[in-house]
């Protein structure tokens, strides 16, 4: 489903990801952790172009782009098949949270509103917020504005999910909520990228735990291996 090789990213001479290798198969849900600044957060910011990475390989889906030649075309595609999940949300402050959930699928997929909105409406009610379809982000908790941040995700039938520390913007009262959100997901066989600090949920839901130090990939296995070590 996805498969890095060789994916170095450098800002001027700072290399920050050092020839990452890393393949996630369908309906893997993958945790990557590590120190902060080692990366983590610009891998999978790399994997769908909102970074461009220095080189490597990037393989989404049935598309294989060399980083350094990629089209626009190419990066196009790649994030046709990648949904992103912020840590600050990022939602249109001046879009209800129907908007915000139809919007991709009107300018970039291109659908008729009519069906982007119907689309919406059965996003918001799988994510339990059908009552707040007219609600404007400024209205909403921290937990309800991620949940539309991923509904927004979802909605994109993207076959990939990343999530960038969905939970660290948010109070401690909302996490559960939309860690549950997240657990619902896995447990449809979505396929899941994450960066989260969230270890019970790495424990409990990540088919495999990546941890990353110096931009290299240290050690991977499930997270039996990696938090139980004798
Ligand atoms: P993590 O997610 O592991 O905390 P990041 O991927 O956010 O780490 O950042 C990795 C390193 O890249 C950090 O040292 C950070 O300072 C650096 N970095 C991130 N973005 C930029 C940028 N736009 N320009 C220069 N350096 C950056
Ligand atoms: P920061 O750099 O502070 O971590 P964000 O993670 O919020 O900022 O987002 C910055 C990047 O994400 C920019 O490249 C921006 O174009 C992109 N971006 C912001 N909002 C959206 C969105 N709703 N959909 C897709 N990309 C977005």
């Amino acid at each position: 489903m996805i498969k890095l090789t060789g994916l170095r990213k450098q800002y001027g001479e700072t290399v920050v990801l050092d020839g990452i290798e890393l393949t996630v198969e369908k309906g893997e849900i993958v945790v990557i952790i590590g120190p902060s600044g080692t990366g983590k957060s610009t891998l999978l910011r790399c994997v769908n172009f909102l970074e461009q990475p220095t080189a490597g390989e990037l393989t989404v889906g049935d598309l294989t782009v060399d980083v350094e030649r990629a089209s626009k075309q190419d990066v196009l595609q790649l994030r046709r098949h990648t949904a992103f999940v912020f840590q600050n949300y990022a939602l249109f402050a001046n879009k209800t949270a129907l908007e915000n959930i139809a919007e991709r699928l009107i300018v970039v997929d291109r659908w008729p509103k009519a069906k982007a909105h119907a689309r919406a409406r059965e996003i918001l009610e799988r994510i339990g917020l059908a009552d707040k379809a007219d609600a404007y982000p400024a209205s909403l908790s921290g937990g309800q504005q991620q949940r539309v941040g991923i509904g927004r995700a979802m909605a994109t039938g993207a076959e990939v999910i990343l999530f960038d520390e969905p939970t660290s913007s948010l109070d401690p009262e909302w996490v559960d909520e939309v860690l549950g959100l997240m657990k619902q997901l896995a447990a449809e066989h979505q396929t899941m990228i994450l960066v989260t600090h969230e270890m019970a949920f790495a424990r409990d839901v990540a088919d495999r735990v990546v941890f990353i130090e110096g931009g290299r990939i240290v050690e991977q296995g499930p997270p039996s291996d990696i938090f139980y070590h004798p």
